[in-house]
């Protein structure tokens, strides 16, 4: 009989462990009546199997077709190998191997298995807030290093009763090598802790001695959630600062204590009906909310839903998520309404991640904590995502031409990092640090980026301890000992700083221009390989420091992953006290007027007095604190003052925002025509130039058109400005591909008009798809600029 039979090696790399990879391995060979044995090690998973070739045959394939729902196979190898006799099919025993890593998998949202014991009265984990299995549950935040065994996972103190042993232990077992594997008897347990500042009602004095009863304590957290109370809840990755949406009281005092007036804070719904009712969701839209990784998702927001306007005030997006652990579950059913979930910190301070941070960090801003003893290793904040379609007009759904479906993170977090991006070609070890807001660093070897989950805005302490002990966790999961470290170009920005004082040598020091960086972050988004050529890229955002010291960001590049030259840009403009001009979007405006027609605009609506309107005089005339941007974001805000849309911004690019929200209303209704714009052809590129935009801006002001019609006609501007610019750049290069990046092109409004005009004009189009266009991807552009350079 041995004739018939035939033996195989198979290797398998890529995310294969902790998510029941080997027991599915298990089964399969028994189905097909297979010998041999599953092996973990280090570097992934191999497998030996002896049986009749067809079977061989047909379990190789099912390997890849019916792989489980988290494993990411990156490559397969099937080798024949000498028939050794197994009588049997068995799990061996992991080895660890000097070197060797693994991909890990990111934190996934509860699966429908878990789903269901959590609201079956007879399960034993009826509303155990922390049931999970092979396919769901934490991942990432709990591991210390690898291989991902439970004793190197803050699970660690956990003794598993025998029940949940006897499932660790049975490869038929859907818990099988679940490291987080817990259940009330055994696992980690919840508590309500009042803060300083929660006042105990006489009635409810039984508050102070709470029961330990998990029970007890969803059922009070969920009526002081009813009745008004923020609770600071900790969840995957850190604490959230919660409470019922719906309540426009509790909004406000949220935001109060938050000290944060106006961003847009994200809510909770129990179910995907329940989003129905306050939002259109779309097939893409649908497909988001309910994946594994479960982020937030922007959608467009409908006028009769419950959830307080204050929620994102004049937005017509709310950012809404499903719940995604076991405990988020619980707590939303029995709300019963949507609740707020934000980051648990002040402004631009890391989230909260432990009990006695939290306690001592959140202690002013809740009422309540709702903790637990599952320690978390790496913040994690949530993921937010959007597809760019928008309702009506030129873009729209009923558009399909222009309609963009393809969805767009805006911060890759929970549920993705630490999953790589797969790069173009063969890495070395480098660090690049990314930029300042919104950061993210990147790791790179072998075919890998690893780019880190948000940090967040680098610009206190707290946020830079964040970011240096979250590059030493990339540093040790992955064994990555970097030799060159890219950073941003700008001098003063934490992360440069940084990078010098880690640079040993200083040849292995890569500065990368911040809109290169943007550019080259779209291309290995879009994997384009490195011998593809040049392409024109179109970088625009706020601020990025230019190779001329100046503020660049409105900006047309010819780049690849090698270099680039800047082929065009908006003209310099000044910003009239720096920092203060950002801040306050009409002194921007104010500056444009005057730096264009030389005339201070008597604009009532623009709120500056005689004295301040001098003082802007006397700065730009000056040069005093009055640096030049050619910005685009810059430009958005200087128009959204000028409109009387937001003259004073207490978030990033507020204004902006605001003003695409008016220019979405009228895109709806008919053909919006260009205002005028000049390209200069000069020496050192070409320059738009913005006197008659600004000039036909103010004299509509006192027509009779409506803001929103102005605001409109501004956006199809500024697309009429980026097709010229490409045609008239292709006309000397032949390039036909444009990539388009930067935290402009998050304007759903911007891409619908820009998207098929240069179409239209025979380009192809690269937009981002698995990492941010704003600086949260700028961490992957220099990582792959400072392997190219590295090797030349
Ligand atoms: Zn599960
Ligand atoms: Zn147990």
């Amino acid at each position: 009989m041995m004739r018939d039979l035939a033996s195989k090696k198979i290797s398998i790399r890529g995310v294969v462990q902790g998510v029941g990879f080997r027991p599915f391995v298990y089964r399969l060979a028994h189905e097909h009546g297979l010998t041999g044995w599953v092996l973990n090690h280090s570097g992934g998973v191999d497998i030996q199997v002896e049986g009749p070739p067809a079977a061989l045959a047909a379990f190789v394939h099912d390997l890849q077709a019916q792989a489980p729902p988290l494993a990411r196979i990156e490559g397969l190898d099937v080798a024949g190998a000498l028939l050794v006799g197994y009588e049997t099919f068995e799990i061996r025993h992991s080895v660890a191997e000097e070197g060797r890593y693994q991909l890990i998998s990111p934190d996934i949202a509860t699966c429908s298995d878990c789903l269901r014991e959590l609201l079956d009265p007879a399960d034993r984990r009826h509303r155990y807030p922390f049931t999970n299995c092979t396919n769901c549950g934490p991942r990432f935040t709990i591991i210390a290093d690898i291989p991902y065994d439970r004793p190197l996972t803050t699970m660690r103190h956990f003794v598993m009763c025998p029940q949940c042993q006897a499932e660790y232990d049975d490869p038929l077992d859907r818990r099988f090598h679940a490291q987080p594997n817990a259940c009330p008897a055994c696992g980690p347990h919840i508590w309500l802790v009042p803060s300083s500042r929660f006042q105990v009602p006489s009635s409810n004095r039984k508050l102070e001695t709470l029961k330990p009863e998990t029970d007890d304590i969803l059922t009070q957290a969920s009526r002081l959630l009813q009745r008004g109370a923020i609770l600071a809840i900790k969840g995957l990755g850190g604490f959230h600062l919660a409470c019922d949406a719906t309540n426009e009281a509790a909004v406000r005092t949220l935001r109060g204590r938050k000290g944060r007036p106006a961003k847009p804070l994200a809510v909770m719904m129990a179910t995907l009906d329940e989003v129905r009712q306050h939002c259109s969701v779309s097939e893409e839209e649908e497909r988001l909310l309910t994946s594994p990784q479960c982020p937030i998702v922007l959608l467009p927001w409908k006028p009769e839903s419950t959830v307080s306007r204050l929620v994102a005030p004049r937005n017509n997006y709310l950012g809404v998520m499903l719940p995604y652990t076991p405990l988020h579950h619980v707590l939303l059913q029995d709300v019963a309404r949507p609740l707020v979930m934000t980051s648990g910190n002040l402004s631009e301070e890391p989230i909260a991640r432990d009990n006695d941070e939290a306690l001592r960090r959140l202690g002013h801003l809740a009422d309540l904590f709702l903790m637990h003893n599952r320690d978390i290793y790496a913040r994690y904040d949530d993921s937010v995502w959007f597809v760019p379609c928008i309702a009506g007009g030129e873009g729209s759904v009923r558009n399909p031409q222009s309609a963009i479906r393809n969805p767009q993170p805006i911060r890759r977090s929970r549920g993705y990092a630490p999953f790589p991006v797969k790069l173009p070609f063969k890495a070395r070890q480098i660090l690049a640090c990314g930029a300042e807001l919104k950061n993210t660093f990147c790791v790179t070897r072998d075919e890998y980026a690893f780019l880190s989950q948000h940090i967040g805005d680098l610009e206190n302490l707290e946020t830079l301890e964040h970011f240096e002990t979250t590059i030493e966790l990339y540093k040790r999961l992955f064994r990555i000992e970097p030799q060159i470290i890219a950073y941003d170009l700008h001098p003063d920005y934490l992360s440069t700083r940084y990078a010098q004082s880690a640079i040993r040598n200083p040849q292995s020091a890569i500065p990368v221009q911040h809109h290169h960086a943007h550019i080259a972050a779209c291309l290995a988004d879009n994997g384009w390989s490195s011998d593809d050529g040049p392409v024109i890229g179109v970088a625009w955002d706020g601020t990025g420091y230019g190779t001329d010291g100046r503020i660049w960001g409105g900006e047309f590049l010819v780049a690849d992953y090698h270099g680039f030259r800047r082929a065009g840009h908006l003209e310099y403009l000044p910003l009239p006290g720096g920092e203060a001009a950002i801040r306050n979007p009409y002194r921007l405006a104010i500056g444009y007027i005057y730096a264009l027609t030389g005339r201070l605009p008597s604009l009532p609506s623009l709120g500056a007095g005689e004295e301040e309107l001098r003082i802007i005089q006397q700065q730009i005339d000056q040069g005093i604190n009055c640096p030049l941007t050619s910005a685009g974001g810059r430009l958005f805000d200087a128009v959204s003052a000028l409109l009387g849309v937001r003259l004073r911004a207490t978030y990033e690019a507020q204004a902006a925002i605001e003003l695409e929200m008016m220019a979405q209303i009228a895109n709806r209704k008919s053909q919006i025509v260009s205002y005028p714009f000049d390209i200069d052809e000069g020496q050192a590129g070409k320059v738009i130039r913005l006197r008659g935009l600004f000039e036909a801006l103010m004299a509509d002001l006192w027509s009779e058109m409506s803001v929103d019609e102005m605001a409109c006609r501004f956006h199809v501007t500024v697309a009429e400005m980026m097709r010229a610019m490409c045609q008239r750049i292709a006309g000397e290069t032949g390039l036909r591909t444009v990539a388009l990046s930067g935290g402009c092109f998050q304007n759903r409004l911007l891409l619908a008009l820009v998207l098929p005009r240069l179409r239209e004009a025979g380009f192809r189009v690269l937009l981002h798809r698995q990492v941010p266009c704003n600086d949260g991807g700028i961490s992957l552009g220099q990582a792959v600029i400072a392997n190219l350079q590295s090797f030349s």
